[in-house]
């Protein structure tokens, strides 16, 4: 090596090895498909065998779904899928289409319409309460319970139901990465059953939040919660939320990806009925829950990770579902409010 030579790769080696040891102090701690994996399948068997909860029955086609169906999906937004158990039969999506019918009226008329016209605070109450409604004068509420959910689809664009209705699918279908179907059984049942958000919906008329046709927004509220979904496109859905609103795999894009924030926001404070303070404290993700048994929760930039498993706890919410997310999250470093100080960072 002449003089020079030596000179040049000693001003290389000292221009490189600090860059080298962050990228391999960053390799280190990195969570790599093997972990990732690894998590999923050892929530799975930790669970599988819990038996506690119960299915919903006040909708009567709910208390008929297989107890132990179980099934976990992860979705990394490069598009990895890691699963476990049954990510393949269908359950009612319930609830969590709330999220969806959301995204839809942000992308159509913005975060405005929703702040003035339903409210982003958690009401405090259950879901399907009417209090609330009378407490707030049909405001101050939030667009994931049955007030604020009824009133956000009545605020879909559409000449008729029917152009209301591919709507509400498409978005969903687009969040899921395929063509998604109703489950006739549970919108029948439902529909013969849901006499009170029938008078939820006529009181948010009588309110003026919602414009006008409430039992028309009511069907069409009853039908966006019977569309079927597998524990596989709950993660996608959940996994476009973690990619800035992008279908991880498919490539398509529902909401613009500045729309993202607001919606995991009141994921984060109303998703999971009463407990989501709770949930919230564990956890640190925004997620929703249905009760059919779907849970879905958002790592943003990380995953979008998914549960189906019927049973409910005393709020509303699957079981097994929030100890598996909980359980996987806290061993990929999912929680989002979760940092070390950057003298840490720099010594790991
Ligand atoms: N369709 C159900 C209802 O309106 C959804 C409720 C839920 O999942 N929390 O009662």
């Amino acid at each position: 090596m002449s003089p020079l030579q030596r000179k040049t790769s000693e001003v290389l080696w000292f221009v490189l090895a600090p860059a080298l040891l962050t990228l391999a102090s960053q390799y280190a701690v990195a969570q790599g498909p093997a972990d990732y994996d690894r998590a999923v399948k050892a929530a799975y068997e930790k669970f599988k065998n819990l038996d506690e909860g119960k299915n919903a029955d006040y909708i009567p086609a709910l208390a008929k779904v297989d107890p132990h169906l179980f099934g976990i999906a992860l979705v990394t937004p490069d598009g990895k899928v890691y699963t476990a158990g049954d990510v393949t039969s269908e359950v009612s999506i319930q609830s969590v289409s709330k999220v969806f019918t959301m995204a839809r009226v942000l992308q159509q008329s913005g975060e405005k319409a929703i702040e003035d016209n339903i409210g982003v605070d958690a009401t405090g109450q259950v879901f399907n309460s009417i209090n609330a409604i009378e407490q707030f004068k049909g405001k101050e509420m939030n667009p994931f319970v049955n007030p604020g959910a009824i009133t956000t689809t009545s605020m879909i664009d559409g000449a008729t139901p029917d152009s209301v209705w591919h709507s509400i699918i498409n978005t969903l279908d687009d969040f899921a990465g395929r063509t998604l179907t109703v489950n006739q059984d549970v919108y029948k049942s439902e529909s013969e059953t849901n006499q009170r958000n029938q008078a939820i919906s006529m009181l948010m008329f009588a309110y003026e939040r919602i414009k006008a046709n409430p039992l028309q927004a009511t069907d069409l509220y009853t039908r966006q919660c019977s569309v079927n979904v597998n524990a596989r496109d709950l993660a996608m859905m959940a996994a476009t939320l973690a990619n800035g609103g992008r279908n991880p795999v498919t490539g398509r894009q529902p909401i613009d990806s500045r729309h993202v924030a607001p919606i995991l926001a009141v994921m984060a404070t109303a998703g999971l009925y009463d407990d989501s303070g709770k949930w919230l404290y564990a956890t640190g993700l925004p997620a929703k829950s249905g009760v059919g048994g779907a849970l879905i929760a958002v790592s943003p930039g990380k995953f979008g990770i998914a549960v189906v498993s019927p049973p409910l706890d005393a709020a509303g919410n699957s079981v097994r579902g929030q100890r598996a997310i909980a359980d996987i999250s806290a061993a990929l470093g999912g929680n989002p409010y979760s940092q070390l100080p950057a003298s840490a960072t720099a010594k790991r």
